[in-house]
């Protein structure tokens, strides 16, 4: 029996990496799943095809997450084609690691839009309809808790106010049956943190199981915790990053 049959999910920065998989996953539940994306129209075609090969329905929506009349546009548009949202998956988020003496203002207000800000719009549209047995999930990091090493003080920061968030929020929702929780991946195989990047190697000497994760480690616990398995999980964080916070 798949696990979420007739659910709508919405999940932002689905076109690469750790959305895409979530998108695919979430799908092959049963779920009719939209997602945004921003710069890359092909691979979220190819994302929405993949979905439908599979026998699963994807609706691909351009919305940048530095926007936020985007990102609300994007949440009214699920509700209008759809009826509803019940599982909203914030994921689309930038890296910027540098010395600290070289970040900007425009940095900060990159990074704090995209990964931050967009959260809060996200699910400020997306609770007004939304009903009981509803999903709040947001793709954190494990360096929310470990900041790891130099030069990542701007991320971290965004990272962290995810927790903060998580935590209120679920307190906000509970008594109407929405659960709230984080996921912190640690070092995962896509496009932002490759495999073979040049501080892998440094990375895999930190962790209890010495190897990057892959998409699919992420979207299967998404799926879980989407699920009415996971009814009574709320305000939580799990990290998901082979023990590297360990
Ligand atoms: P990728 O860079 O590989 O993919 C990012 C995705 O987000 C793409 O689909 C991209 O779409 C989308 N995106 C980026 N900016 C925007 C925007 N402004 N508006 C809408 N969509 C956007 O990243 P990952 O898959 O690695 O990361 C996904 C999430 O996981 C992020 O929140 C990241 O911080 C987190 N994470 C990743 C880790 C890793 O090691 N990979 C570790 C810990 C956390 P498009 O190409 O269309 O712009």
């Amino acid at each position: 029996m798949k696990k979420l049959t007739d659910k709508i999910a919405l999940v932002t920065g689905g076109s690469r990496g750790i959305g895409a998989a979530i998108v695919k996953r979430l799908a092959v539940e049963g779920a009719k799943v939209v997602f945004t994306y921003a710069n890359s129209p092909e691979k979220a075609e190819a994302v929405v095809a993949d979905v439908k090969a599979a026998g699963g329905e994807a609706l691909a929506i351009k919305a940048s997450s530095a926007i936020p009349v985007e990102v609300t546009a994007a949440v009214t548009k699920t509700i209008a084609d759809f009826g509803r949202v019940d599982i909203l998956v914030n994921n689309a988020g930038i890296y910027i690691g540098k010395a600290f003496e070289e970040h900007t203002l425009e940095d900060y207000n990159d990074i704090m839009a995209i990964n931050v800000q967009a959260v809060f719009v996200a699910a400020l549209a997306a609770v007004k309809g939304m009903p009981e047995g509803g999903r709040i999930i947001t793709i954190g990091s494990n360096m929310g808790d470990n900041a790891i090493g130099p030069e990542t003080t701007l991320y971290t920061m965004s990272k962290s106010a995810l927790q903060g968030f998580t935590r209120g929020l679920a307190r906000d929702l509970g008594a109407r049956k929405i659960t709230v929780n984080l996921v912190q991946p640690g070092p995962t195989n896509t496009d932002m943190n490759p495999a073979d990047a040049p501080l892998a190697d440094y990375l895999k000497t930190r962790m209890a199981l010495p190897e990057y994760g892959t998409v699919e480690d992420i979207a299967s616990f998404v799926n879980f915790i989407a699920s009415d398995e996971a009814k009574y999980i709320t305000g939580s964080f799990l990290t998901i990053d082979g023990g590297l916070n360990a």
